[in-house]
């Protein structure tokens, strides 16, 4: 049988770590070699997780557990501020970056694609890695070509620190791309409450809802004379990232460069 694929996750003991951490494990090409959180150092994942991962232990140093573990993939699902600086040292290190953190800039993915390359390794950054909310992109971006008034609301869990959602932000580039720029709207509507209307890009307005409940939600709303067209994604669980995730843990072997959204490894 070929060699597995060895993979590190930082941030394994957070809500979507964990679930990465249990796909992982439960996938026979892939190997769980370590994990990384901020505050747990040299105890056992299968105690802290309730999980049977072997003798790997918890270490709250990502570049030690790179040296030491050696991994082809590093899984990462920890902050915004934090993220930027693992993924450089994965590259550093000839790791392959696998990241659903979000918050990052287009030119900060230019650099790391032309890092990767110069490593000659592959990466994946994906805003989201639920094939549902790739179909749900897709088939906004084919909307928008006939009905170019849009407008999104994305609704999250209350600890999501980082809005809009790194999804809301790839849905509107992706439609930016399938319209003419346009102005939408009254142009002389004004706002009595600040933020009533939304974020903006490109005259499209987003809305970001944050209350417990939510896992990960999508509506993006088109409307036309006489018509609405509401185009609806639910992650109804943090499951639903797992294919995508074991998927880009597999495919990022394949390439060199840093590959921005799934939908470029799947369609
Ligand atoms: P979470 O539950 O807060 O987990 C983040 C974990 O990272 C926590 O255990 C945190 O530890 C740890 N951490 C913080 N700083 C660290 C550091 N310096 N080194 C190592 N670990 C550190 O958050 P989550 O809900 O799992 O979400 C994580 C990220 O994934 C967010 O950016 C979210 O938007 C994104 N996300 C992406 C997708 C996708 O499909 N791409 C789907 C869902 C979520 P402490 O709690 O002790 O600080």
């Amino acid at each position: 049988m070929a060699e597995k694929i060895r993979v590190v996750v930082i941030g394994a003991k957070g809500r979507m770590g964990r679930e990465t951490v249990q796909a992982i494990l439960k996938d026979e090409e892939l190997e769980l070699v370590g994990a990384v959180d901020r505050t747990l150092d040299g105890v056992s994942v299968s105690d802290v997780l309730g999980v049977d991962a072997g003798s790997v232990q918890f270490s709250n140093d990502v570049e030690k557990t790179l040296v030491e573990t050696k991994p082809d993939v590093m899984v990462d699902f920890t902050t915004p501020a934090v993220m930027k600086g693992n993924i450089d040292k994965a590259i550093q290190f000839g790791v392959r970056p696998v990241v659903g953190t979000t918050g990052m800039t287009p030119e900060e993915i230019a650099a790391w694609d032309q890092a990767c390359k110069e490593r000659g390794i592959g990466g994946v950054i994906a805003p989201n890695f639920a094939i549902g909310a790739l179909l749900m992109m897709r088939f906004a971006a084919e909307a928008a070509r006939f009905l170019p008034h849009v407008e999104i609301i994305e609704m999250h869990h209350d600890q999501k620190l980082d809005a809009p959602s790194g999804t809301a932000i790839k849905t509107l580039e992706l439609i930016s791309q399938a319209r003419e720029q346009m102005g939408q709207g009254h142009p002389n509507e004004h706002e009595s409450i600040a933020g009533a209307r939304g974020g903006e890009i490109e005259g499209m307005r987003v809305h970001s809802v944050r209350l417990p409940g939510y896992v990960a939600h999508q509506q993006v709303i088109f409307g036309g004379l006489g018509q609405t067209l509401t185009i609806r994604h639910d992650s109804i669980n943090r499951e639903s990232f797992m294919p995508g995730v074991v998927l880009s843990c597999k495919e990022v072997m394949k390439y060199e460069g840093m590959v921005y959204g799934l939908e470029n490894l799947l369609f």
